[in-house]
């Protein structure tokens, strides 16, 4: 498993015809072992290129380029709605059943602000051609029904449909998710930056939709979008993975069948080049309670060189690490080091997703006033930099991050193609060179002459396309405490105004259309219906769960977990030490024990140093805190409960008592990872950081807390929904009460406090991580992780002798610190257009004889019951279940919902729902392919490493694995509905409600709920 792969074989020549294609170039990347067959499908001009190489997991994508002619969000409600149902497929919403029903390991659409990509993978072969036979028929020729276009993009509404008086508004699921958006302050920052950069062309317009002018698309203009730009001569087709190119060739010559070639004229033009730099001021909301002071952000941006110059591009993303992608850029100390803002704007680095690049810098947690000093600083710090020049061992650093990260394997939430097809679509969009960035070491290599050529390049890269470039915007974001309200009455004066105007009967129709709507959206499709979908039959499944090879050594009489596996020439170290006894009051600064320590100085360096060490020689170094519950060994049932007698053990209360016992693990882990020829530095950098990290440089302590605190602050409005479901499910067990501690609203609260009088602060703060630090950081309660091939591993073991030889004994682990569980419903105020609705109860770990069909349940119910009432009847941009076994949660969450206590409604009669109905076969084979697919999720080797780690904390097995598969395998309809009945009866005297949203809404809803949610401001 172990053994390096290589390129496959050529099976096609340049200039060979095949199945109505000509092949019109064969080449070799041996880095990512890949052969690439660049083609083109004469009678329509359809390009395709296709990646082979040996990874089973295959990518089918299809990109169109669709420039938007407004920002009436056309390319991406027409990407919403494409997926619904064609002609072949008449189904309500076909992306749903496929993402429910099917093997697919990635399913999704994602609108650029110049393409519109539809991806699917999957890692079995039958199942992968289904989907892209159903994906390219979806996407050719979708039926664009009227009431998809009305549920996705936009439609009117009466606020109470009874009352003809009522005011009238605008739902649609697009609409709602663009006004989620139009709430977060990094979205608006980067909007305003493209938008300015490149005013003459269509990235002045809003690809994805401004919630203003969605409502003015009208059906015509949004069937004729497609018919313009869904061409296949306006395709690229990109694919990845191990099916033969001849496969690929038979099956697409069979989809362009009826397609001819037509002239599409989607060019995008360049921006033309400013002679003068320009100056833009922009707003976003935040809460009325809120201070304004430190909320101003302000960015300096960049209008670079064509993105199909892939050798410039290269240069000046080298340029671009250099100065800001490490702590040790200059220009990125600069600025942190002027104290002129908090943290680096969130917007800084390389725009690659555009005709031409653009980079952007600056400072957040700043004033308006600051805006021109900071614009001069930065100026300041370039001109220096072109006249004395690069560290050398800066450059150095960046050249190995863009080797280390084209050499290694990444599989995190999306598959590798994915990130291959980013790469890709850089230049070939833009009719330049697809694989011009593929190819890394050669264009390492050829910088490297270039530099040697000229030891000056990087300098005169400064200066060429910053300083002497005058395309530069400075844009100021500033906050703005009524920007909502002002939205929402010009919103209301609209309407009204619309209302006024209309004849009365147009009032009485739209209240017609919209129930029209609502009984279109509530009839199912038929069984005829759904059958036209390619279905895979729960007997074709994998019966056996896929083991990660573990060996279990000691090094130097340390725990050590070692994973042998092809890794691409990459070693990955994690040390893992037992945290669970650490006292209540020192729990929620870990996070910060954490952030510290990974960067700031030690063993003499400080802290630039050292950022230039880890630069040099890893490809990442930091830690992370994780925490669950312990699979249930006590009782002792949960194998022959789930194998001879399911569900039928024990009452429910019973079933209570149990999940009271249970027990939990902790763990910081800190991670390194490392190309062969540096584990021994690799592994020097990791212990002297824990042994010698140094605690004293105060001002860098404040900056990395800052930092840590603005990020957690701009993590909410994008994530509410989770923020919601750690809010609620903090007193259901203490792993998730750990997760609410180290990474919720009780973390940014602890932030904002230390931050407010760190003066004051500070000296007790640096104690208390002495005494973690002092406390953690020994051999007695570490767990070692490795994970590489065979050499790698033995490497990595010779390496970590030496660092565990520096690490002190002593300070066994303690018994476990429980914390107090306090049960109360919470309103967290945050200043968003849209909620987030979260109810969390207590669910049984991955052992107990319900979790299986518990696990098919929530896929059930997220893709059904509240799929449809919540996002598709109720115009949220999602909503969901999860059952999350590791932390013994069962979670509803609503993201970006326009609604609040209709939500908690839906989530009281889907239960209802679940313990009533019984599933029909087709539903329930569906449900369970959907679950395998969800369990059979491909990760990377540094993804299976962990996990492998992770199982053992767990106490997790292959056999429980094997056992909770068998369970999801052979659940049947009755065990589903008894599951229901016997789980969520209980469960329910545990529910705990949270919900994000505007502090209004939190009063108003605390009108007429029960159980009143206590409202607290989000810090
Ligand atoms: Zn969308």
């Amino acid at each position: 498993m172990t053994q390096a792969p290589t390129c496959p074989a050529f099976t096609l020549l340049p200039e060979e015809r095949r199945h109505g294609f000509i092949v019109r170039r064969v080449e070799q990347i041996p880095e990512i072992r890949v052969t690439a067959y660049e083609m083109e499908h004469e009678r329509t001009g359809a390009r395709v290129l296709h990646l082979h190489c040996d990874d089973r997991e295959n990518l089918y994508a299809i990109a169109f380029r669709t420039p938007p002619p407004d920002s009436t969000g056309l390319p991406h409600i027409l990407e919403h709605c494409v997926l619904a149902g064609s002609e072949r497929y008449p189904l309500k919403d076909a992306f749903n059943e496929l993402l429910k029903g099917t093997l697919q390991t990635f399913i999704n659409a994602f609108t650029y602000p110049d393409k519109t990509i539809y991806p699917v993978a999957s890692q079995v072969r039958a199942d992968y051609f289904n989907l892209a036979r159903v994906y390219t028929d979806l996407v050719l020729r979708p039926r664009l029904l009227k009431q998809t276009f009305a549920q996705e993009g936009h439609h009117f509404e009466l606020a109470d449909p009874e009352d003809p008086g009522s005011d009238l508004i605008i739902s649609g699921i697009v609409y709602n998710e663009m006004k989620g958006a139009y709430s977060s302050p990094e979205s608006l920052m980067y909007k305003v930056l493209q938008e300015k950069l490149y005013p003459d062309t269509p990235y002045a317009c809003d690809s994805g939709g401004s919630p203003d002018a969605i409502p003015s698309l009208t059906y015509d203009q949004f069937k004729a979008f497609h018919r313009s730009y869904y061409s296949p001569s306006n395709a690229y087709w990109f694919l990845y993975g191990d099916i033969p190119t001849a496969d690929h060739m038979i099956f697409l010559e069979e989809m362009l069948a009826g397609f001819d070639r037509v002239r599409v004229d989607s060019g995008i033009a360049s921006q033309p080049r400013w002679d003068t730099p320009s100056i833009v001021r922009g707003d976003y909301p935040v809460g009325k309670g809120e201070g304004l002071q430190k909320k101003t952000t302000v960015n300096v941006g960049w209008m670079l060189s064509e993105n199909t110059d892939h050798e410039t591009a290269l240069l000046l993303q080298i340029t671009a690490g250099a100065l800001v992608g490490s702590a040790a850029g200059p220009l990125r100390k600069a600025l942190i080091d002027s104290g002129l803002g908090e943290d680096l704007s969130p917007v800084t680095g390389l725009e690659r997703d555009l005709k031409q690049v653009a980079f952007a810098v600056g400072l957040r947690g700043t004033e308006p006033e600051k805006a021109q000093p900071i614009e001069t600083l930065i100026i300041d710090t370039l001109r220096r930099v072109a006249e004395d020049g690069f560290d050398r061992e800066l450059i150095e650093g960046t050249l190995h991050q863009v080797e280390f990260h084209g050499k290694e394997i990444q599989r995190g939430a999306f598959p590798y193609g994915i990130t291959l097809m980013g790469r890709v679509f850089h230049t070939w969009l833009y009719d330049g060179d697809p694989l011009a960035g593929l190819n890394f070491p050669r264009l390492i290599e050829a910088v490297r002459i270039r530099w040697a050529e000229n030891p000056a390049l990087f300098q005169d890269t400064v200066r060429k396309w910053f300083l002497d470039n005058p395309h530069r915007l400075l844009s100021v974001m500033e906050p703005s405490p009524d920007y909502l309200d002002k939205q929402e009455s010009s919103f209301k004066n609209r309407m009204s105004g619309i209302k006024a105007t209309l004849p009365a009967d147009a009032v009485e129709e739209i209240r017609r259309d919209a129930e029209a709507l609502k009984s279109f959206q509530a009839q199912a499709d038929g069984p005829e219906t759904l059958a036209c979908l390619p279905q895979l039959n729960v007997l074709d499944l994998e019966r056996t769960v896929e083991k990660i090879p573990t060996e279990r050594l000691g090094i130097g009489g340390i725990p050590a977990l070692a994973h042998e596996l092809f890794t691409n020439g990459i070693a990955y170290l994690d040390l893992a030490f037992d945290i669970s006894d650490i006292p209540e009051d020192l729990q929620p600064c870990l996070p910060l024990l954490g952030k510290v320590m990974a960067n700031m100085g030690a063993a003499g360096l400080d802290y630039a140093q050292m950022a230039k060490r880890i630069a040099l020689k890893t490809g990442g170094f930091g830690s992370n805190l994780s925490a669950g519950l312990l699979a249930d060994r006590e009782t002792g049932s949960g194998r022959e409960a789930a194998t001879a007698r399911p569900l039928s053990l024990s009452s429910p209360q019973e079933g209570w008592k149990r999940f009271s016992k249970e027990k939990h693990w902790q763990k910081m882990i800190f991670s390194v990872r490392a190309l062969h020829r540096n584990i021994g530095e690799a592994v020097n950098i990791m212990a002297d950081v824990l042994t010698a990290g140094d605690l004293s440089d105060e001002s860098r302590m404040r900056d990395l807390l800052a930092e840590k605190k603005n990020r957690l602050h701009a993590a909410v409005i994008p994530s509410g929904h989770l923020f919601a479901k750690r809010s609620a499910g903090a007193s259901l067990s203490v792993a998730a009460c750990r997760d609410e501690q180290w990474s919720g609203r009780t973390q940014l609260q602890l932030l904002a406090e230390l931050m407010e009088a760190f003066g004051d602060r500070k000296e007790a703060f640096r104690d208390k991580l002495i005494r973690l630090k002092d406390l953690i950081f020994r051999r007695e309660r570490l767990t070692l992780n490795l994970t590489a091939d065979a050499e790698g591993i033995g490497l990595l073991g010779k390496a970590t002798e030496s660092l565990l030889s520096r690490l002190p004994g002593g300070g066994p682990v303690g018994l476990a610190s429980v914390p107090e569980l306090q049960s109360r419903d919470a309103g967290v105020a945050i200043p968003a257009q849209v909620c987030y609705v979260a109810k969390v109860m207590k669910a049984p770990t991955y052992t107990d004889p319900l979790a299986a069909s518990l696990w098919v349940l929530s896929r059930q119910l997220s893709s059904g019951y509240l799929y449809k009432h919540i996002r598709v009847q109720g115009g949220a941009y999602g909503g969901m279940c999860q059952y999350d076994p590791m932390n013994g949660l069962f979670a509803f969450l609503s993201y970006r919902d326009p609604h609040l206590l209709s939500t908690l409604d839906v989530y009281r009669r889907a239960v209802d729902f679940m313990t009533k109905e019984k599933i029909s076969a087709e539903d329930l084979e569906k449900a369970v392919v959907g679950a395998i697919g969800s369990l059979d999720r491909p990760m990377d080797p540094v993804g299976r490493g962990f996990t492998a780690m992770i199982r053992v904390f767990a106490g997790l097995t292959d056999d429980d694995r094997q056992i909770f598969r068998d369970g999801v395998l052979n659940v049947t309809a009755d065990q589903l509905q008894e599951t229901a009945v016997r789980y969520f009866t209980p469960a329910a005297a545990t529910a705990v409600v949270a919900v994000y949203a505007a502090e209004e809404r939190l009063i108003r809803a605390n009108e007429t709920l029960p159980s009143k949610l206590t409202i607290e401001r989000l810090p």
